[in-house]
Protein backbone atom coordinates (compact mmCIF):
# COMPACT_ATOMS: atom_id res chain seq x y z
CA UNK A 1 0.00 0.00 0.00
CA UNK A 2 1.20 3.31 -0.53
CA UNK A 3 1.60 5.89 1.91
CA UNK A 4 1.14 9.40 1.53
CA UNK A 5 4.05 11.75 2.92
CA UNK A 6 4.82 14.89 0.24
CA UNK A 7 4.75 15.66 -3.01
CA UNK A 8 9.13 15.84 -2.91
CA UNK A 9 9.05 12.38 -0.85
CA UNK A 10 7.13 10.83 -3.75
CA UNK A 11 9.27 12.61 -6.13
CA UNK A 12 11.83 11.16 -4.72
CA UNK A 13 10.60 7.55 -4.08
CA UNK A 14 9.35 7.81 -8.17
CA UNK A 15 12.84 8.64 -9.01
CA UNK A 16 15.02 5.99 -7.79
CA UNK A 17 12.92 3.58 -9.35
CA UNK A 18 11.02 2.46 -5.91
CA UNK A 19 7.78 2.78 -7.22
CA UNK A 20 5.64 3.45 -10.13
CA UNK A 21 2.84 5.56 -10.75
CA UNK A 22 0.63 2.42 -12.07
CA UNK A 23 1.60 1.03 -8.18
CA UNK A 24 0.45 4.52 -6.65
CA UNK A 25 -2.82 4.68 -8.75
CA UNK A 26 -3.65 0.60 -8.03
CA UNK A 27 -2.85 1.29 -4.77
CA UNK A 28 -5.29 4.38 -4.52
CA UNK A 29 -7.94 2.64 -6.24
CA UNK A 30 -7.81 -0.40 -3.74
CA UNK A 31 -8.28 1.74 -0.83
CA UNK A 32 -11.33 3.85 -2.69
CA UNK A 33 -13.10 0.38 -3.04
CA UNK A 34 -12.33 -0.59 0.19
CA UNK A 35 -13.69 2.81 1.66
CA UNK A 36 -16.77 3.28 -0.43
CA UNK A 37 -19.38 3.38 2.37
CA UNK A 38 -17.81 6.80 3.22
CA UNK A 39 -19.45 8.13 -0.28
CA UNK A 40 -17.09 10.88 -0.95
CA UNK A 41 -16.48 9.97 -5.01
CA UNK A 42 -19.34 10.33 -7.39
CA UNK A 43 -17.49 9.01 -9.69
CA UNK A 44 -13.81 7.29 -9.94
CA UNK A 45 -12.05 7.69 -13.34
CA UNK A 46 -10.73 3.95 -13.20
CA UNK A 47 -9.53 3.02 -16.31
CA UNK A 48 -8.32 6.61 -17.02
CA UNK A 49 -6.09 6.97 -14.25
CA UNK A 50 -4.54 3.52 -14.80
CA UNK A 51 -4.31 4.70 -18.81
CA UNK A 52 -2.70 8.33 -17.71
CA UNK A 53 -0.28 6.05 -14.54
CA UNK A 54 1.06 4.07 -17.53
CA UNK A 55 1.40 6.76 -20.06
CA UNK A 56 3.61 8.73 -16.89
CA UNK A 57 5.67 5.57 -16.14
CA UNK A 58 6.77 5.99 -19.84
CA UNK A 59 8.94 8.84 -18.58
CA UNK A 60 9.59 7.50 -15.31
CA UNK A 61 13.43 7.31 -16.20
CA UNK A 62 13.64 10.67 -17.37
CA UNK A 63 12.76 13.34 -14.56
CA UNK A 64 13.70 16.37 -16.09
CA UNK A 65 10.67 15.31 -18.39
CA UNK A 66 8.34 15.75 -15.40
CA UNK A 67 5.72 17.92 -14.99
CA UNK A 68 5.79 19.66 -11.00
CA UNK A 69 2.75 17.71 -9.90
CA UNK A 70 4.34 14.29 -12.16
CA UNK A 71 2.49 11.24 -10.38
CA UNK A 72 0.26 13.23 -7.68
CA UNK A 73 -3.27 12.08 -7.27
CA UNK A 74 -6.13 14.55 -7.16
CA UNK A 75 -9.52 14.29 -6.19
CA UNK A 76 -11.73 16.98 -7.63
CA UNK A 77 -15.08 18.47 -6.01
CA UNK A 78 -18.07 18.01 -8.42
CA UNK A 79 -18.07 21.72 -9.40
CA UNK A 80 -15.19 21.74 -11.25
CA UNK A 81 -15.47 20.86 -15.28
CA UNK A 82 -12.79 18.00 -16.10
CA UNK A 83 -13.70 17.83 -20.35
CA UNK A 84 -15.65 14.98 -21.18
CA UNK A 85 -16.48 13.83 -17.51
CA UNK A 86 -19.35 14.08 -16.03
CA UNK A 87 -20.22 17.89 -13.27
CA UNK A 88 -22.23 18.23 -11.43
CA UNK A 89 -22.51 19.84 -8.42
CA UNK A 90 -24.05 16.93 -6.92
CA UNK A 91 -27.91 18.39 -7.78
CA UNK A 92 -30.14 16.20 -10.05
CA UNK A 93 -30.56 19.43 -12.10
CA UNK A 94 -26.57 18.36 -13.62
CA UNK A 95 -27.16 14.83 -13.85
CA UNK A 96 -26.59 13.77 -17.02
CA UNK A 97 -24.48 16.71 -17.38
CA UNK A 98 -20.73 16.39 -19.85
CA UNK A 99 -18.19 19.11 -19.46
CA UNK A 100 -17.19 20.26 -22.45
CA UNK A 101 -14.28 22.10 -21.50
CA UNK A 102 -11.60 21.96 -18.89
CA UNK A 103 -11.46 25.01 -15.75
CA UNK A 104 -8.30 26.67 -15.99
CA UNK A 105 -7.25 24.92 -12.57
CA UNK A 106 -8.01 21.77 -13.97
CA UNK A 107 -6.09 22.11 -17.14
CA UNK A 108 -3.37 23.49 -15.14
CA UNK A 109 -2.92 20.44 -12.96
CA UNK A 110 -2.95 18.08 -16.08
CA UNK A 111 -0.03 19.72 -17.75
CA UNK A 112 1.71 19.46 -15.12
CA UNK A 113 1.14 15.29 -14.96
CA UNK A 114 -1.35 15.34 -12.42
CA UNK A 115 -3.44 11.75 -12.10
CA UNK A 116 -7.32 13.20 -11.58
CA UNK A 117 -8.82 9.62 -9.98
CA UNK A 118 -12.46 10.84 -9.69
CA UNK A 119 -15.26 13.66 -8.77
CA UNK A 120 -15.79 13.87 -5.39
CA UNK A 121 -19.18 14.62 -3.61
CA UNK A 122 -20.26 17.89 -1.80
CA UNK A 123 -23.52 20.09 -1.00
CA UNK A 124 -25.63 20.51 -3.78
CA UNK A 125 -24.14 23.43 -5.74
CA UNK A 126 -21.76 23.92 -2.49
CA UNK A 127 -24.91 25.29 -0.72
CA UNK A 128 -24.18 23.87 2.73
CA UNK A 129 -21.84 23.33 6.01
CA UNK A 130 -22.82 19.45 6.32
CA UNK A 131 -22.65 17.68 3.05
CA UNK A 132 -25.82 16.41 4.38
CA UNK A 133 -27.60 17.81 1.44
CA UNK A 134 -26.47 16.34 -1.96
CA UNK A 135 -28.40 14.90 -4.24
CA UNK A 136 -25.78 11.72 -3.85
CA UNK A 137 -26.45 11.13 -0.35
CA UNK A 138 -24.78 12.02 2.82
CA UNK A 139 -20.19 11.87 3.17
CA UNK A 140 -19.49 10.30 6.50
CA UNK A 141 -16.45 11.80 8.18
CA UNK A 142 -13.62 8.81 8.66
CA UNK A 143 -12.91 9.92 12.10
CA UNK A 144 -16.42 8.91 13.53
CA UNK A 145 -18.91 7.67 11.19
CA UNK A 146 -21.97 9.28 13.08
CA UNK A 147 -20.17 12.91 12.08
CA UNK A 148 -20.70 14.66 9.44
CA UNK A 149 -17.39 15.65 7.19
CA UNK A 150 -18.50 19.25 7.19
CA UNK A 151 -19.44 21.26 3.62
CA UNK A 152 -19.66 21.76 1.41
CA UNK A 153 -16.45 19.98 0.17
CA UNK A 154 -16.90 17.46 2.28
CA UNK A 155 -15.64 14.43 -0.05
CA UNK A 156 -12.99 16.28 -1.02
CA UNK A 157 -11.86 16.68 2.53
CA UNK A 158 -12.58 13.00 3.78
CA UNK A 159 -10.64 12.01 0.49
CA UNK A 160 -7.49 13.08 1.93
CA UNK A 161 -8.81 12.76 5.54
CA UNK A 162 -9.21 8.90 4.34
CA UNK A 163 -5.86 8.73 2.08
CA UNK A 164 -8.18 8.28 -1.26
CA UNK A 165 -5.66 10.62 -3.43
CA UNK A 166 -2.75 12.70 -1.84
CA UNK A 167 -4.51 16.31 -2.53
CA UNK A 168 -7.64 17.44 -3.83
CA UNK A 169 -9.61 20.27 -5.19
CA UNK A 170 -12.61 21.99 -3.19
CA UNK A 171 -14.23 25.33 -3.42
CA UNK A 172 -14.33 27.98 -0.82
CA UNK A 173 -17.74 30.65 -1.37
CA UNK A 174 -17.79 30.88 2.75
CA UNK A 175 -15.55 28.11 4.57
CA UNK A 176 -16.04 25.23 2.08
CA UNK A 177 -12.37 24.23 2.35
CA UNK A 178 -11.43 25.47 5.45
CA UNK A 179 -14.86 24.21 7.58
CA UNK A 180 -13.90 20.25 6.18
CA UNK A 181 -11.15 20.55 6.67
CA UNK A 182 -11.21 21.55 10.34
CA UNK A 183 -13.61 19.11 10.93
CA UNK A 184 -11.85 16.10 9.66
CA UNK A 185 -7.99 16.92 10.72
CA UNK A 186 -6.63 17.99 7.90
CA UNK A 187 -5.09 21.32 6.20
CA UNK A 188 -7.63 23.67 4.23
CA UNK A 189 -6.56 26.64 2.15
CA UNK A 190 -8.34 29.46 0.96
CA UNK A 191 -6.08 31.62 -1.86
CA UNK A 192 -7.39 35.37 -2.22
CA UNK A 193 -10.16 35.93 -4.38
CA UNK A 194 -8.60 36.53 -7.45
CA UNK A 195 -5.45 34.07 -6.88
CA UNK A 196 -7.11 30.87 -9.08
CA UNK A 197 -8.84 31.33 -11.93
CA UNK A 198 -12.62 30.14 -11.39
CA UNK A 199 -13.17 29.94 -15.27
CA UNK A 200 -14.96 26.01 -15.50
CA UNK A 201 -15.56 26.16 -11.62
CA UNK A 202 -19.48 26.14 -11.56
CA UNK A 203 -20.59 29.28 -9.51
CA UNK A 204 -22.25 29.85 -6.31
CA UNK A 205 -21.91 33.55 -5.56
CA UNK A 206 -19.11 34.71 -7.85
CA UNK A 207 -17.71 37.66 -5.87
CA UNK A 208 -16.92 35.00 -3.37
CA UNK A 209 -16.12 31.69 -4.79
CA UNK A 210 -12.32 30.46 -5.03
CA UNK A 211 -10.92 27.31 -5.45
CA UNK A 212 -9.23 26.07 -2.65
CA UNK A 213 -6.84 23.11 -1.58
CA UNK A 214 -6.74 20.15 0.65
CA UNK A 215 -3.71 18.41 1.83
CA UNK A 216 -1.98 17.02 4.58
CA UNK A 217 1.24 19.21 4.43
CA UNK A 218 1.95 22.65 3.75
CA UNK A 219 4.31 21.90 1.52
CA UNK A 220 1.92 19.82 -1.44
CA UNK A 221 -0.35 22.50 -0.44
CA UNK A 222 2.04 24.97 -1.88
CA UNK A 223 3.20 23.38 -4.54
CA UNK A 224 -0.49 23.07 -5.93
CA UNK A 225 -1.40 26.49 -5.07
CA UNK A 226 1.57 27.42 -7.09
CA UNK A 227 0.52 25.23 -10.32
CA UNK A 228 -2.92 26.38 -10.22
CA UNK A 229 -2.37 29.96 -9.36
CA UNK A 230 -2.17 33.01 -11.69
CA UNK A 231 -3.70 35.07 -14.12
CA UNK A 232 -6.24 33.84 -16.80
CA UNK A 233 -7.62 35.59 -19.93
CA UNK A 234 -10.69 33.86 -19.31
CA UNK A 235 -11.45 35.38 -15.87
CA UNK A 236 -11.27 38.85 -15.53
CA UNK A 237 -11.68 38.88 -11.56
CA UNK A 238 -8.10 37.09 -11.42
CA UNK A 239 -5.32 39.07 -10.63
CA UNK A 240 -2.22 39.40 -13.22
CA UNK A 241 -0.01 39.47 -10.13
CA UNK A 242 2.92 36.89 -10.41
CA UNK A 243 2.56 33.91 -8.79
CA UNK A 244 5.61 33.16 -6.26
CA UNK A 245 7.65 30.02 -5.93
CA UNK A 246 5.39 29.20 -2.70
CA UNK A 247 7.12 25.93 -2.53
CA UNK A 248 10.72 27.29 -1.78
CA UNK A 249 9.30 30.32 0.23
CA UNK A 250 8.43 28.01 2.74
CA UNK A 251 10.80 29.34 5.66
CA UNK A 252 9.98 32.57 7.59
CA UNK A 253 13.13 34.67 7.94
CA UNK A 254 11.23 36.67 11.01
CA UNK A 255 8.78 36.68 13.29
CA UNK A 256 5.34 37.58 12.59
CA UNK A 257 2.60 40.52 13.75
CA UNK A 258 -0.12 38.64 14.18
CA UNK A 259 -3.66 40.15 15.37
CA UNK A 260 -6.87 38.74 16.94
CA UNK A 261 -10.30 39.56 17.64
CA UNK A 262 -11.04 39.59 21.08
CA UNK A 263 -15.03 39.49 20.02
CA UNK A 264 -14.12 36.69 17.79
CA UNK A 265 -12.89 34.64 20.94
CA UNK A 266 -15.67 36.04 23.05
CA UNK A 267 -18.49 34.71 20.79
CA UNK A 268 -20.98 32.81 23.12
CA UNK A 269 -21.11 30.06 20.42
CA UNK A 270 -17.39 29.48 20.90
CA UNK A 271 -17.36 26.03 22.42
CA UNK A 272 -15.07 26.21 25.41
CA UNK A 273 -12.52 23.60 24.77
CA UNK A 274 -11.84 25.27 21.28
CA UNK A 275 -11.15 29.03 22.95
CA UNK A 276 -9.26 27.82 25.73
CA UNK A 277 -6.82 25.56 23.34
CA UNK A 278 -6.95 28.90 21.02
CA UNK A 279 -5.52 31.06 23.72
CA UNK A 280 -3.03 28.72 25.34
CA UNK A 281 -1.67 28.85 21.31
CA UNK A 282 -1.90 33.30 21.19
CA UNK A 283 -0.03 32.61 24.65
CA UNK A 284 2.72 30.43 23.18
CA UNK A 285 2.84 32.25 19.96
CA UNK A 286 3.94 35.40 22.45
CA UNK A 287 6.13 33.56 24.33
CA UNK A 288 7.65 32.42 21.80
CA UNK A 289 8.08 35.96 20.05
CA UNK A 290 5.82 36.66 18.04
CA UNK A 291 3.59 39.88 17.96
CA UNK A 292 0.51 38.85 18.93
CA UNK A 293 -2.17 41.44 19.72
CA UNK A 294 -6.15 42.43 20.26
CA UNK A 295 -7.36 44.25 17.48
CA UNK A 296 -11.71 45.62 18.07
CA UNK A 297 -13.58 44.09 15.50
CA UNK A 298 -17.43 45.49 16.00
CA UNK A 299 -18.77 43.51 12.91
CA UNK A 300 -18.60 39.73 13.83
CA UNK A 301 -22.46 39.93 14.47
CA UNK A 302 -23.11 41.60 10.69
CA UNK A 303 -20.90 39.03 9.30
CA UNK A 304 -23.29 35.82 9.26
CA UNK A 305 -26.31 37.69 7.74
CA UNK A 306 -24.69 39.75 5.09
CA UNK A 307 -22.95 36.75 4.04
CA UNK A 308 -26.33 35.28 3.55
CA UNK A 309 -27.87 38.24 1.59
CA UNK A 310 -25.18 39.16 -1.00
CA UNK A 311 -24.50 35.35 -1.42
CA UNK A 312 -28.30 34.04 -1.77
CA UNK A 313 -28.70 37.30 -4.16
CA UNK A 314 -25.84 36.42 -6.70
CA UNK A 315 -26.76 32.69 -6.14
CA UNK A 316 -30.33 33.75 -7.49
CA UNK A 317 -29.17 34.87 -10.52
CA UNK A 318 -26.18 32.62 -11.56
CA UNK A 319 -28.32 29.37 -10.80
CA UNK A 320 -31.51 31.10 -13.09
CA UNK A 321 -29.21 29.34 -16.33
CA UNK A 322 -30.59 26.13 -15.19
CA UNK A 323 -34.24 26.11 -16.59
CA UNK A 324 -34.46 23.15 -18.10
CA UNK A 325 -33.64 24.32 -21.53
CA UNK A 326 -30.13 24.90 -21.60
CA UNK A 327 -28.16 22.61 -18.97
CA UNK A 328 -29.37 18.98 -17.66
CA UNK A 329 -32.44 18.15 -16.45
CA UNK A 330 -35.70 19.06 -17.86
CA UNK A 331 -38.97 17.46 -16.23
CA UNK A 332 -40.76 15.39 -17.97
CA UNK A 333 -44.14 16.33 -16.71
CA UNK A 334 -46.65 17.50 -19.43
CA UNK A 335 -46.34 21.23 -19.58
CA UNK A 336 -48.58 24.15 -20.34
CA UNK A 337 -45.87 26.98 -21.72
CA UNK A 338 -42.40 27.61 -21.18
CA UNK A 339 -43.24 29.55 -18.04
CA UNK A 340 -44.50 26.06 -16.59
CA UNK A 341 -41.53 24.12 -18.24
CA UNK A 342 -39.18 26.62 -16.07
CA UNK A 343 -41.30 25.72 -12.56
CA UNK A 344 -42.04 22.20 -12.58
CA UNK A 345 -38.13 21.48 -13.76
CA UNK A 346 -36.87 23.72 -11.22
CA UNK A 347 -39.12 22.56 -8.38
CA UNK A 348 -37.63 18.98 -9.26
CA UNK A 349 -34.44 19.12 -10.26
CA UNK A 350 -33.23 21.37 -7.25
CA UNK A 351 -33.39 20.44 -3.66
CA UNK A 352 -34.45 21.94 -0.41
CA UNK A 353 -31.92 24.30 0.40
CA UNK A 354 -31.10 25.11 -3.30
CA UNK A 355 -34.72 26.36 -3.41
CA UNK A 356 -34.18 28.08 -0.23
CA UNK A 357 -31.44 30.50 -0.94
CA UNK A 358 -32.73 31.19 -4.48
CA UNK A 359 -35.67 32.23 -3.13
CA UNK A 360 -33.94 34.31 -0.36
CA UNK A 361 -31.70 35.44 -2.81
CA UNK A 362 -35.09 36.71 -4.87
CA UNK A 363 -36.59 38.70 -1.81
CA UNK A 364 -33.32 40.45 -1.16
CA UNK A 365 -33.02 41.92 -4.81
CA UNK A 366 -36.85 42.44 -5.44
CA UNK A 367 -37.99 46.43 -5.63
CA UNK A 368 -38.82 47.63 -1.80
CA UNK A 369 -36.65 45.10 -0.22
CA UNK A 370 -33.16 45.80 -2.44
CA UNK A 371 -32.65 49.14 -0.10
CA UNK A 372 -33.26 47.27 3.25
CA UNK A 373 -31.29 44.34 2.67
CA UNK A 374 -28.86 43.95 -0.19
CA UNK A 375 -28.07 47.69 -0.13
CA UNK A 376 -27.34 47.24 3.47
CA UNK A 377 -25.50 44.42 3.00
CA UNK A 378 -22.81 45.46 1.01
CA UNK A 379 -22.03 48.59 3.17
CA UNK A 380 -21.57 46.23 5.57
CA UNK A 381 -18.79 44.46 3.00
CA UNK A 382 -17.55 47.70 2.59
CA UNK A 383 -16.89 48.15 6.55
CA UNK A 384 -15.24 44.97 6.35
CA UNK A 385 -13.42 46.04 3.86
CA UNK A 386 -11.57 48.66 4.65
CA UNK A 387 -11.71 47.69 8.57
CA UNK A 388 -9.74 44.89 7.00
CA UNK A 389 -7.52 46.90 4.88
CA UNK A 390 -6.71 49.16 7.79
CA UNK A 391 -5.55 45.90 10.18
CA UNK A 392 -3.40 44.48 7.70
CA UNK A 393 -1.27 47.95 7.74
CA UNK A 394 -0.40 46.77 10.82
CA UNK A 395 -0.16 43.04 10.85
CA UNK A 396 1.06 40.49 8.43
CA UNK A 397 -2.24 37.57 9.94
CA UNK A 398 -5.36 37.38 11.55
CA UNK A 399 -5.61 34.57 14.17
CA UNK A 400 -9.21 33.08 14.73
CA UNK A 401 -10.88 29.17 15.43
CA UNK A 402 -12.06 28.28 11.97
CA UNK A 403 -15.68 26.57 13.53
CA UNK A 404 -17.12 27.04 16.65
CA UNK A 405 -17.28 23.64 17.13
CA UNK A 406 -15.83 20.21 16.18
CA UNK A 407 -17.37 17.98 13.81
CA UNK A 408 -21.29 17.45 14.66
CA UNK A 409 -23.37 14.59 14.10
CA UNK A 410 -25.79 13.83 11.29
CA UNK A 411 -29.06 15.71 11.73
CA UNK A 412 -27.87 17.74 14.49
CA UNK A 413 -28.37 21.12 12.70
CA UNK A 414 -30.18 19.84 9.24
CA UNK A 415 -33.78 20.98 10.65
CA UNK A 416 -32.45 24.46 11.61
CA UNK A 417 -31.26 26.35 8.55
CA UNK A 418 -30.41 29.71 11.15
CA UNK A 419 -28.46 27.18 13.94
CA UNK A 420 -26.73 25.37 10.25
CA UNK A 421 -25.90 29.28 8.96
CA UNK A 422 -24.13 30.55 12.24
CA UNK A 423 -21.82 27.92 12.02
CA UNK A 424 -20.23 29.71 9.58
CA UNK A 425 -18.89 32.80 11.64
CA UNK A 426 -15.47 32.54 11.65
CA UNK A 427 -15.13 31.65 8.15
CA UNK A 428 -16.96 33.81 6.04
CA UNK A 429 -15.09 36.84 6.79
CA UNK A 430 -12.16 36.03 4.56
CA UNK A 431 -14.77 35.21 1.54
CA UNK A 432 -16.50 38.97 2.28
CA UNK A 433 -12.97 40.69 2.89
CA UNK A 434 -11.25 38.89 -0.51
CA UNK A 435 -8.24 37.74 1.50
CA UNK A 436 -6.54 34.51 1.58
CA UNK A 437 -7.37 31.88 5.00
CA UNK A 438 -6.13 28.18 6.08
CA UNK A 439 -7.18 26.09 8.58
CA UNK A 440 -4.41 24.26 10.33
CA UNK A 441 -5.17 20.75 12.16
CA UNK A 442 -3.28 21.39 15.67
CA UNK A 443 -6.01 20.17 17.90
CA UNK A 444 -7.53 17.38 19.72
CA UNK A 445 -10.96 17.99 21.55
CA UNK A 446 -11.74 15.76 24.10
CA UNK A 447 -14.99 14.73 22.46
CA UNK A 448 -12.06 12.71 20.20
CA UNK A 449 -12.47 15.01 17.16
CA UNK A 450 -9.75 17.23 15.62
CA UNK A 451 -10.33 20.82 14.95
CA UNK A 452 -7.81 23.37 13.32
CA UNK A 453 -7.13 26.85 13.96
CA UNK A 454 -7.77 29.77 10.99
CA UNK A 455 -4.95 31.89 10.03
CA UNK A 456 -5.67 34.70 7.20
CA UNK A 457 -3.33 36.84 5.31
CA UNK A 458 -4.09 40.02 3.06
CA UNK A 459 -5.19 39.33 -0.52
CA UNK A 460 -2.62 38.15 -2.44
CA UNK A 461 -0.24 37.36 0.59
CA UNK A 462 -0.51 33.34 0.28
CA UNK A 463 2.73 33.53 0.91
CA UNK A 464 3.44 34.62 4.40
CA UNK A 465 0.08 32.72 5.69
CA UNK A 466 2.03 29.41 3.73
CA UNK A 467 5.01 30.50 5.81
CA UNK A 468 3.69 30.76 9.31
CA UNK A 469 1.58 27.52 8.86
CA UNK A 470 4.76 25.93 7.49
CA UNK A 471 6.19 27.03 11.05
CA UNK A 472 3.08 26.09 13.38
CA UNK A 473 2.79 22.72 12.42
CA UNK A 474 6.25 22.02 12.81
CA UNK A 475 6.32 23.85 16.11
CA UNK A 476 3.17 23.12 17.66
CA UNK A 477 2.20 19.35 16.17
CA UNK A 478 2.31 18.19 18.95
CA UNK A 479 1.73 20.49 21.81
CA UNK A 480 -2.27 20.37 21.72
CA UNK A 481 -2.96 16.95 20.89
N1 LIG B 1 -21.44 26.91 4.55
C1 LIG B 1 -21.43 28.04 3.67
C2 LIG B 1 -22.72 28.10 2.90
O1 LIG B 1 -23.51 27.21 3.04
C3 LIG B 1 -20.24 28.01 2.78
C4 LIG B 1 -20.41 27.33 1.50
C5 LIG B 1 -19.23 27.39 0.60
O2 LIG B 1 -18.18 27.91 0.98
N2 LIG B 1 -19.41 26.92 -0.62
O3 LIG B 1 -22.96 29.02 2.18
Amino acid sequence: MYEHTSISELRTRLSCGELTCTEIVSSYLKKIEEKKHLNAFIEVFEQEALQRAKTLDAKLSNPHTWGRLFGVVVGIKDVLCYKDHHVGAASKMLENYIAIYNATAIQKLLDEDAIIIGNLNCDEFAMGSSNEHSAHGKVLNALDESRVPGGSSGGSAVAVQAALCMVSLGSDTGGSVRQPADFCGIIGLKPGYGRISRYGLLAYASSFDQIGIFSTSVEDAAIVLGVIAGKDEFDSTCSDSSVPDYATLMVATSKFKIAYFPECFEHPSLDKEIKKKLENMIQTLQADGHKVEPVNFKYLDYIVPAYYILTTAEASSNLSRYDGVKFGFRTKDDVENLNDLYKKTRSKGFGKEVKRRIMLGTFVLSTGYYDAYFSKAQQIRKLIFDKTKQVFEQYDLIIMPTTPSTAFKFGEKSNDAVEMFLGDLYTVYANLAGIAGISLPLFKHSNGMPFGVQVLSNKLEEDKLLQFSNMALKEYQHAYK
